[in-house]
């Protein structure tokens, strides 16, 4: 039976009793959301993994080959070091090499469910088999989605909410960076060549059933999303929006999962709203945001632009957080980049979680906090998120004192008030 079935039925399944002991919350609570299509369940081998309302933020990593880098030893590492810091979910966006066999490796190897974005490979494929993308067939899209399915991805993005209504709004549209979604853009190609509707769109029936089959949960993607601040918030992202509540209440009813993508790039004012209105056209489905970005203004940094959206949109009730490296915008990301943009993304996410007040989030910032204060520095290595930097820097120069650092030596204030208090202050 299907996962949202099961819970429907009210019934615990493996998966609902499997996530409810990892984010200690009862499983007749988990499961209602399960069947209010609140959370979504991810299965990966004999692992769950639950996003959505009341759970704590979820963070993914995208990996991937591009038409010109092609090397899979490089993306295994990428897939070690962002499990590494802690990502619950990779995404395989490889667009260059051997798509398949590589998608095949993830897979097997990742210890996290993998999603993958589908129309990617069935355009590449159309291109190299006919030479134009706008040539590509309908049945090779749901035969390569069905590829994608069988190969135990966990979840497939894929752009059902580009429609003709979309594109005529915006062709009437201000829009200044038109379409920046890869899978958007291959879309809406192809429908303005064929002068066809959107097939996902058009043929959602036959996602569902391949969704059914596999029960494969569905990743709405945001094809519209904006791709700078000046177009936030705007008519064709929120044309995109509304119908990707319409398709949420479909794969309901059908019994398939959902998970709504969203922006992209958004001024912090907006990003509330924007996560309101997510959660009131979709009735409460997850929502999976790409950063967003706050500002355009800093290439090289976009790892802190998209950790600050991320922070606020967390906040106010976005459920996953995909990472956004320093690379974005320059060029693909190197091991180093993933790591970055992984702690960046780790960060944001608990900070949120603080923010929405889930049980036992800030006990780790509390530790923390007892552990700098009795300058047990053994301890705070063991609590920072990231070890290999704490050790870069805290070993870097030789302290007057031992139990100091050097960024106050021996006017270490909390040594001095601990000295004139003569007691410690917190002890835990
Ligand atoms: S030296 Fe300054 S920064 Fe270092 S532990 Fe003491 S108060 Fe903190």
């Amino acid at each position: 039976m299907l996962e949202k079935e099961s819970a429907v039925k009210g019934i615990i399944s493996k998966g609902v009793k499997y996530v409810a002991g990892r984010e200690k919350i009862k499983p007749e609570l988990l499961a209602e959301k399960v069947a209010e299509g609140k959370v979504v369940i991810l299965k990966h081998r004999n692992r769950y993994l639950g996003i959505g309302n009341g759970l704590k933020t979820k963070v993914n990593a995208n990996i991937g080959t591009s038409p010109d880098i092609v090397d899979i030893k490089s993306e295994i590492e990428k897939l070690k070091a962002a499990c590494k810091y802690g990502v619950d979910t990779i995404m395989d966006l490889s667009t260059g090499g051997n798509i398949n066999k590589i998608r095949k490796i993830i897979v097997e190897r990742s210890p996290v469910p993998i999603g993958t974005v589908p129309v990617y490979q069935s355009a590449i494929e159309t291109i190299d088999e006919k030479g134009a993308l706008i040539k590509m067939d309908t049945d090779k899209l749901f035969e390569v989605i069905e590829r994608h399915a069988e190969d135990k991805v966990s979840f497939v993005t894929l752009h059902c909410g580009v429609t003709f209504r979309t594109l005529e709004r915006l062709k009437k549209s201000p829009r200044k960076t038109m379409v920046v979604s890869r899978g958007g853009a291959f879309l809406l190609s192809w429908m303005i060549a064929n002068e066809k509707e959107n097939p996902l769109y058009e043929q959602f029936d036959r996602v569902l059933e391949i969704a059914r089959k596999y029960d494969l949960i569905l990743s709405l993607g945001d094809g519209m999303r904006p791709g700078g601040i000046v177009d936030a918030t705007d008519n064709s992202q929120i044309d995109e929006l509304l119908t990707l509540g319409e398709l949420t209440k479909r794969a309901w009813e059908q019994g398939v999962q959902v998970i709504i993508e969203g922006p992209g790039h958004i001024p912090l004012n907006e990003i509330p709203a924007n996560v309101v209105l997510q959660k009131k056209i979709c009735k409460g489905a997850p929502f999976y945001v790409l950063g967003p970005l706050v500002t355009d203004i800093a290439p090289g940094y976009d790892h802190i632009t998209s950790a600050i959206g991320a922070a606020v949109a967390g906040w106010h009730g976005a459920d996953y957080i995909c990472y956004v490296t320093s690379s974005e915008h320059l060029g693909l990301p190197n091991v180093e980049e993933v790591v970055e943009g992984t702690i960046a993304a780790k960060i944001a996410a608990h900070s949120a979680d603080i923010a929405k007040g889930l049980k036992h989030s800030a006990e780790w910032d509390h530790k923390m906090s007892v552990a700098r204060t009795q300058r047990n520095w053994q301890e705070e290595r063991k609590l920072a998120i990231d070890t290999v930097k704490f050790d870069k820097i805290h070993r870097r120069y030789k302290t007057s004192e031992k139990d100091v650092c050097t960024m106050c030596g021996k006017y270490c204030a909390i040594k001095t008030v601990e000295k004139y208090l003569g007691v410690k202050i917190i002890t835990g």
